[in-house]
Parts: C-alpha cells; structure tokens; sequence
C-alpha cells in the first residue's frame, strides 16, 4: 500500500523512516548508552507535552496509564466524565480498581461542559479525582481541558486525570499551564508511531497522591517511574526497538514544531469539516457540535443509503483505509483519523476517493 492512504483513527500510518529506525540492533538496557537514549529523549518529550516535569515512558498500550492515573491518584470516589466509549472505559477502570464512580454522562458526540463539573462537584464533595478524555476518538467530541482543570482544583483538593491519547502531539495540550494532574497519551494515534508504548506527566500534585496510596502495584507504581527517569534509566526493560522509533518521531517532530503540528492538524479538520458542510444536503453530518470538535478525528454520520461497513470496504478496494462509527455507530458513521503525519494533500485524496463511494 502506498504511504499516505491510511487514516484509521487508530494505529495510524507511520512512516517508512520511523519504520526503518526500529531495526537498530539492541543495547544493554542497565548500561550507559541506555542512559544517554533516556536522556537524549525527554527534551523533546517535554516540548511535545509543553512541560517541564519529566515525561514517563511506558512499555504498555495507553490504557495502561489510564489505570495507573487511577492507582496512584485517586483516593476514593472519581467523577468520571463519559461521552463515549473511552471516556466509559476510564469509568470502568476506577470501579474495577476498587474505587466508588459518580459519573457526569452526555449523549456520544456531546462534551461535559465545565459548568456541569462545577455544578456537581459542588453536589459531591467526595469526590477526590476527575477522569476525562480529552479527545474522544469514539466521537471526534473534544473536551476543554483548560476550563475543566480550572473548576476542578478551585473545587479544593481533587484531581485531573486526563486521557488525551488522541490530543498530544495534534491538539493543543499544555500540561504545565494548564495543570493537568496527570496526562497522558499512546503512541499509535497523534504520534504516528506503531503501538506499544504509553507516555505520561505527572504533576507533583499526582505524586502526592502516590505517596499516601497504599496499593499503587508495581508495574505501574508513578513514584518508580519517577525515581528512574531522574536518573534517565527505566523500573525495567524497556521497549527499545519503539523507544528507537520515539527518538527518529521526536526529531521530525522537532522540526516540524509542535505548534507547526496542532496548526496542521487544525487544517486537516477543518477542511473535512467543510468537505462534509458541502455534503449536508446529501445527508452527511458531523456526530460532534461545532466548537467541541477534535483536530485529530472526526465521526461522519451517514445517510440511510449507506453502512460505515460497506463505505469503509468500498473505500479500501479504492486503496484507502478508514474506520467506521465505533461501537454503536458502526452502521450509521463513519471515521476519519486525520491525525499523526498525514498532510492536507493526502486528505483530499481521500476524501475525493470518499465522495465517490458516496455518490455511486
Ligand atoms: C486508543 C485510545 C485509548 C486506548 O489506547 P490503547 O493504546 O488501546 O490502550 C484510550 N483513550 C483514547 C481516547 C484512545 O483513542
């Protein structure tokens, strides 16, 4: 398959060069060439989360931080913020972790406004953390994080736990200005990287929190991952041949810019969001409303002449990838991940191919 045609939200496509980068041949991870990758990685992981704590590198897949944001930090009751599968999941993590779940739920495609958060945890003053995620990939809804980050700590001592798996690296995320307790992403959605690791930031707020948690586990215990990384080492054996790909990815990374890359992103949506405006008398629509929409990933609601299966297999025999609706919607929507490398230019392509599936 050619590069440029493959737009699932999820693995995205990554390019041959990050590809190649992984066949470097392995290194001792306890000794001194470990250390200089280490430390030759986080100044550029902090560019990329706008941060300047230390930016922990995990061999999991996102979901993997998502239960230790919830291990380590919260106490005892979590407001869980559900607008789609993702956001349920972190709901589903907190209670299979033993803690008590209130959630906040708006209908797919909708966002949890701040107010709405103010208001209930005025009604639940429990409440100890807040889960949300950012961008959810289920829907293209994307959450505002900074407002959010704000009621919450003015609600005393609670913290924000967030899932932007699908926001760094292609939406704007500024984990130090914001005061994100704790973020977090993978590295197979905006980052265009293969799958396999999960990288977060915690502030000492979250740390705080690990200190006085009992039960915090081992693998991934924050207050480990935080004594190593100081010292540029990993608790145990990394995934060296992704941390590779993580190091080519940073460099084009840095070249491009991280704002260079949110305003590409931005690009990319907005030209789908007009595509599909010139569609709405064909009956297409976008599930998310406007003003609460990811930069990264947009959910296509399609007219009752057409699947998401049978657009998505029609659109592959044309050499392009993308998803369908997720879950529930999987008949009625369909995905594009606009996301990761991707360029303006190829996103026509697709959405030319896509206009004639529609059309036929
Ligand atoms: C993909 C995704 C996840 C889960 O990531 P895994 O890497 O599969 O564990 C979590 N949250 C969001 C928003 C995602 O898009």
């Amino acid at each position: 398959m050619p590069s440029g045609r493959f737009f699932l939200p999820g693995p995205t496509e990554v390019h041959p060069e990050i590809l190649a980068a992984q066949a470097a041949p392995m290194i001792g991870h306890r000794g001194k060439e470990m250390q200089q990758l280490m430390a030759a990685l986080q100044p550029p992981l902090q560019r990329l989360f706008r941060t300047e704590r230390p930016v922990y590198v995990a061999a999991s897949s996102a979901t993997g931080l998502m239960e230790a944001a919830i291990r380590n930090c919260a106490r005892r009751r979590v407001l869980s913020l559900v607008n789609g599968a993702f956001s349920e999941r972190f709901a589903r993590i907190a209670a299979a972790n033993g803690r008590e779940v209130e959630v906040v739920e708006v209908p797919w495609g909708q966002v949890v406004t701040a107010e709405m958060v103010a208001d209930r945890l005025r009604q639940s003053p429990d409440v100890d953390a807040v889960t949300v995620v950012h961008s959810e990939t289920s829907t293209g809804a994307l959450t505002e994080i900074e407002a959010l980050a704000g009621v919450v700590h003015e609600a005393g001592d609670v913290v924000l736990l967030v899932d932007s798996v699908t926001g760094v690296g292609g939406a704007p995320v500024e984990s130090d200005a914001w005061s994100l307790d704790f973020v977090l992403t993978g590295s197979q959605k905006a980052l265009a990287l293969p799958p396999g690791l999960a990288l977060g930031v915690a502030q000492p707020t979250a740390l705080a929190r690990a200190e006085m948690q009992d039960h915090r586990g081992v693998y991934f215990d924050l207050l480990e991952f935080e004594s190593n990384i100081i010292k540029h080492q990993t608790p145990n054996t990394p995934a060296l041949s992704l941390l590779y790909a993580l190091r080519a990815q940073l460099e084009r990374i840095d070249t491009e810019t991280v704002a260079g890359r949110w305003q590409r992103h931005d690009l990319m949506a907005r030209r789908t969001w007009e595509w599909v405006a010139g569609r709405a008398d064909r009956g297409l629509a976008i599930l998310a409303p406007e003003g609460a929409r990811s930069p990264t990933v947009t959910s296509i609601t399609l007219p009752s002449n057409h699947t998401g299966p049978a657009v998505t297999a029609a659109l592959k025999e044309r050499g392009f990838v993308i998803g369908t609706g997720y879950g529930k919607l999987k008949e009625t929507a369909i995905r594009i991940g606009h996301m990761g490398d991707h360029t303006v230019a190829e996103l026509d392509a697709l959405l030319e191919a896509l206009g004639e599936v529609l059309d036929r």
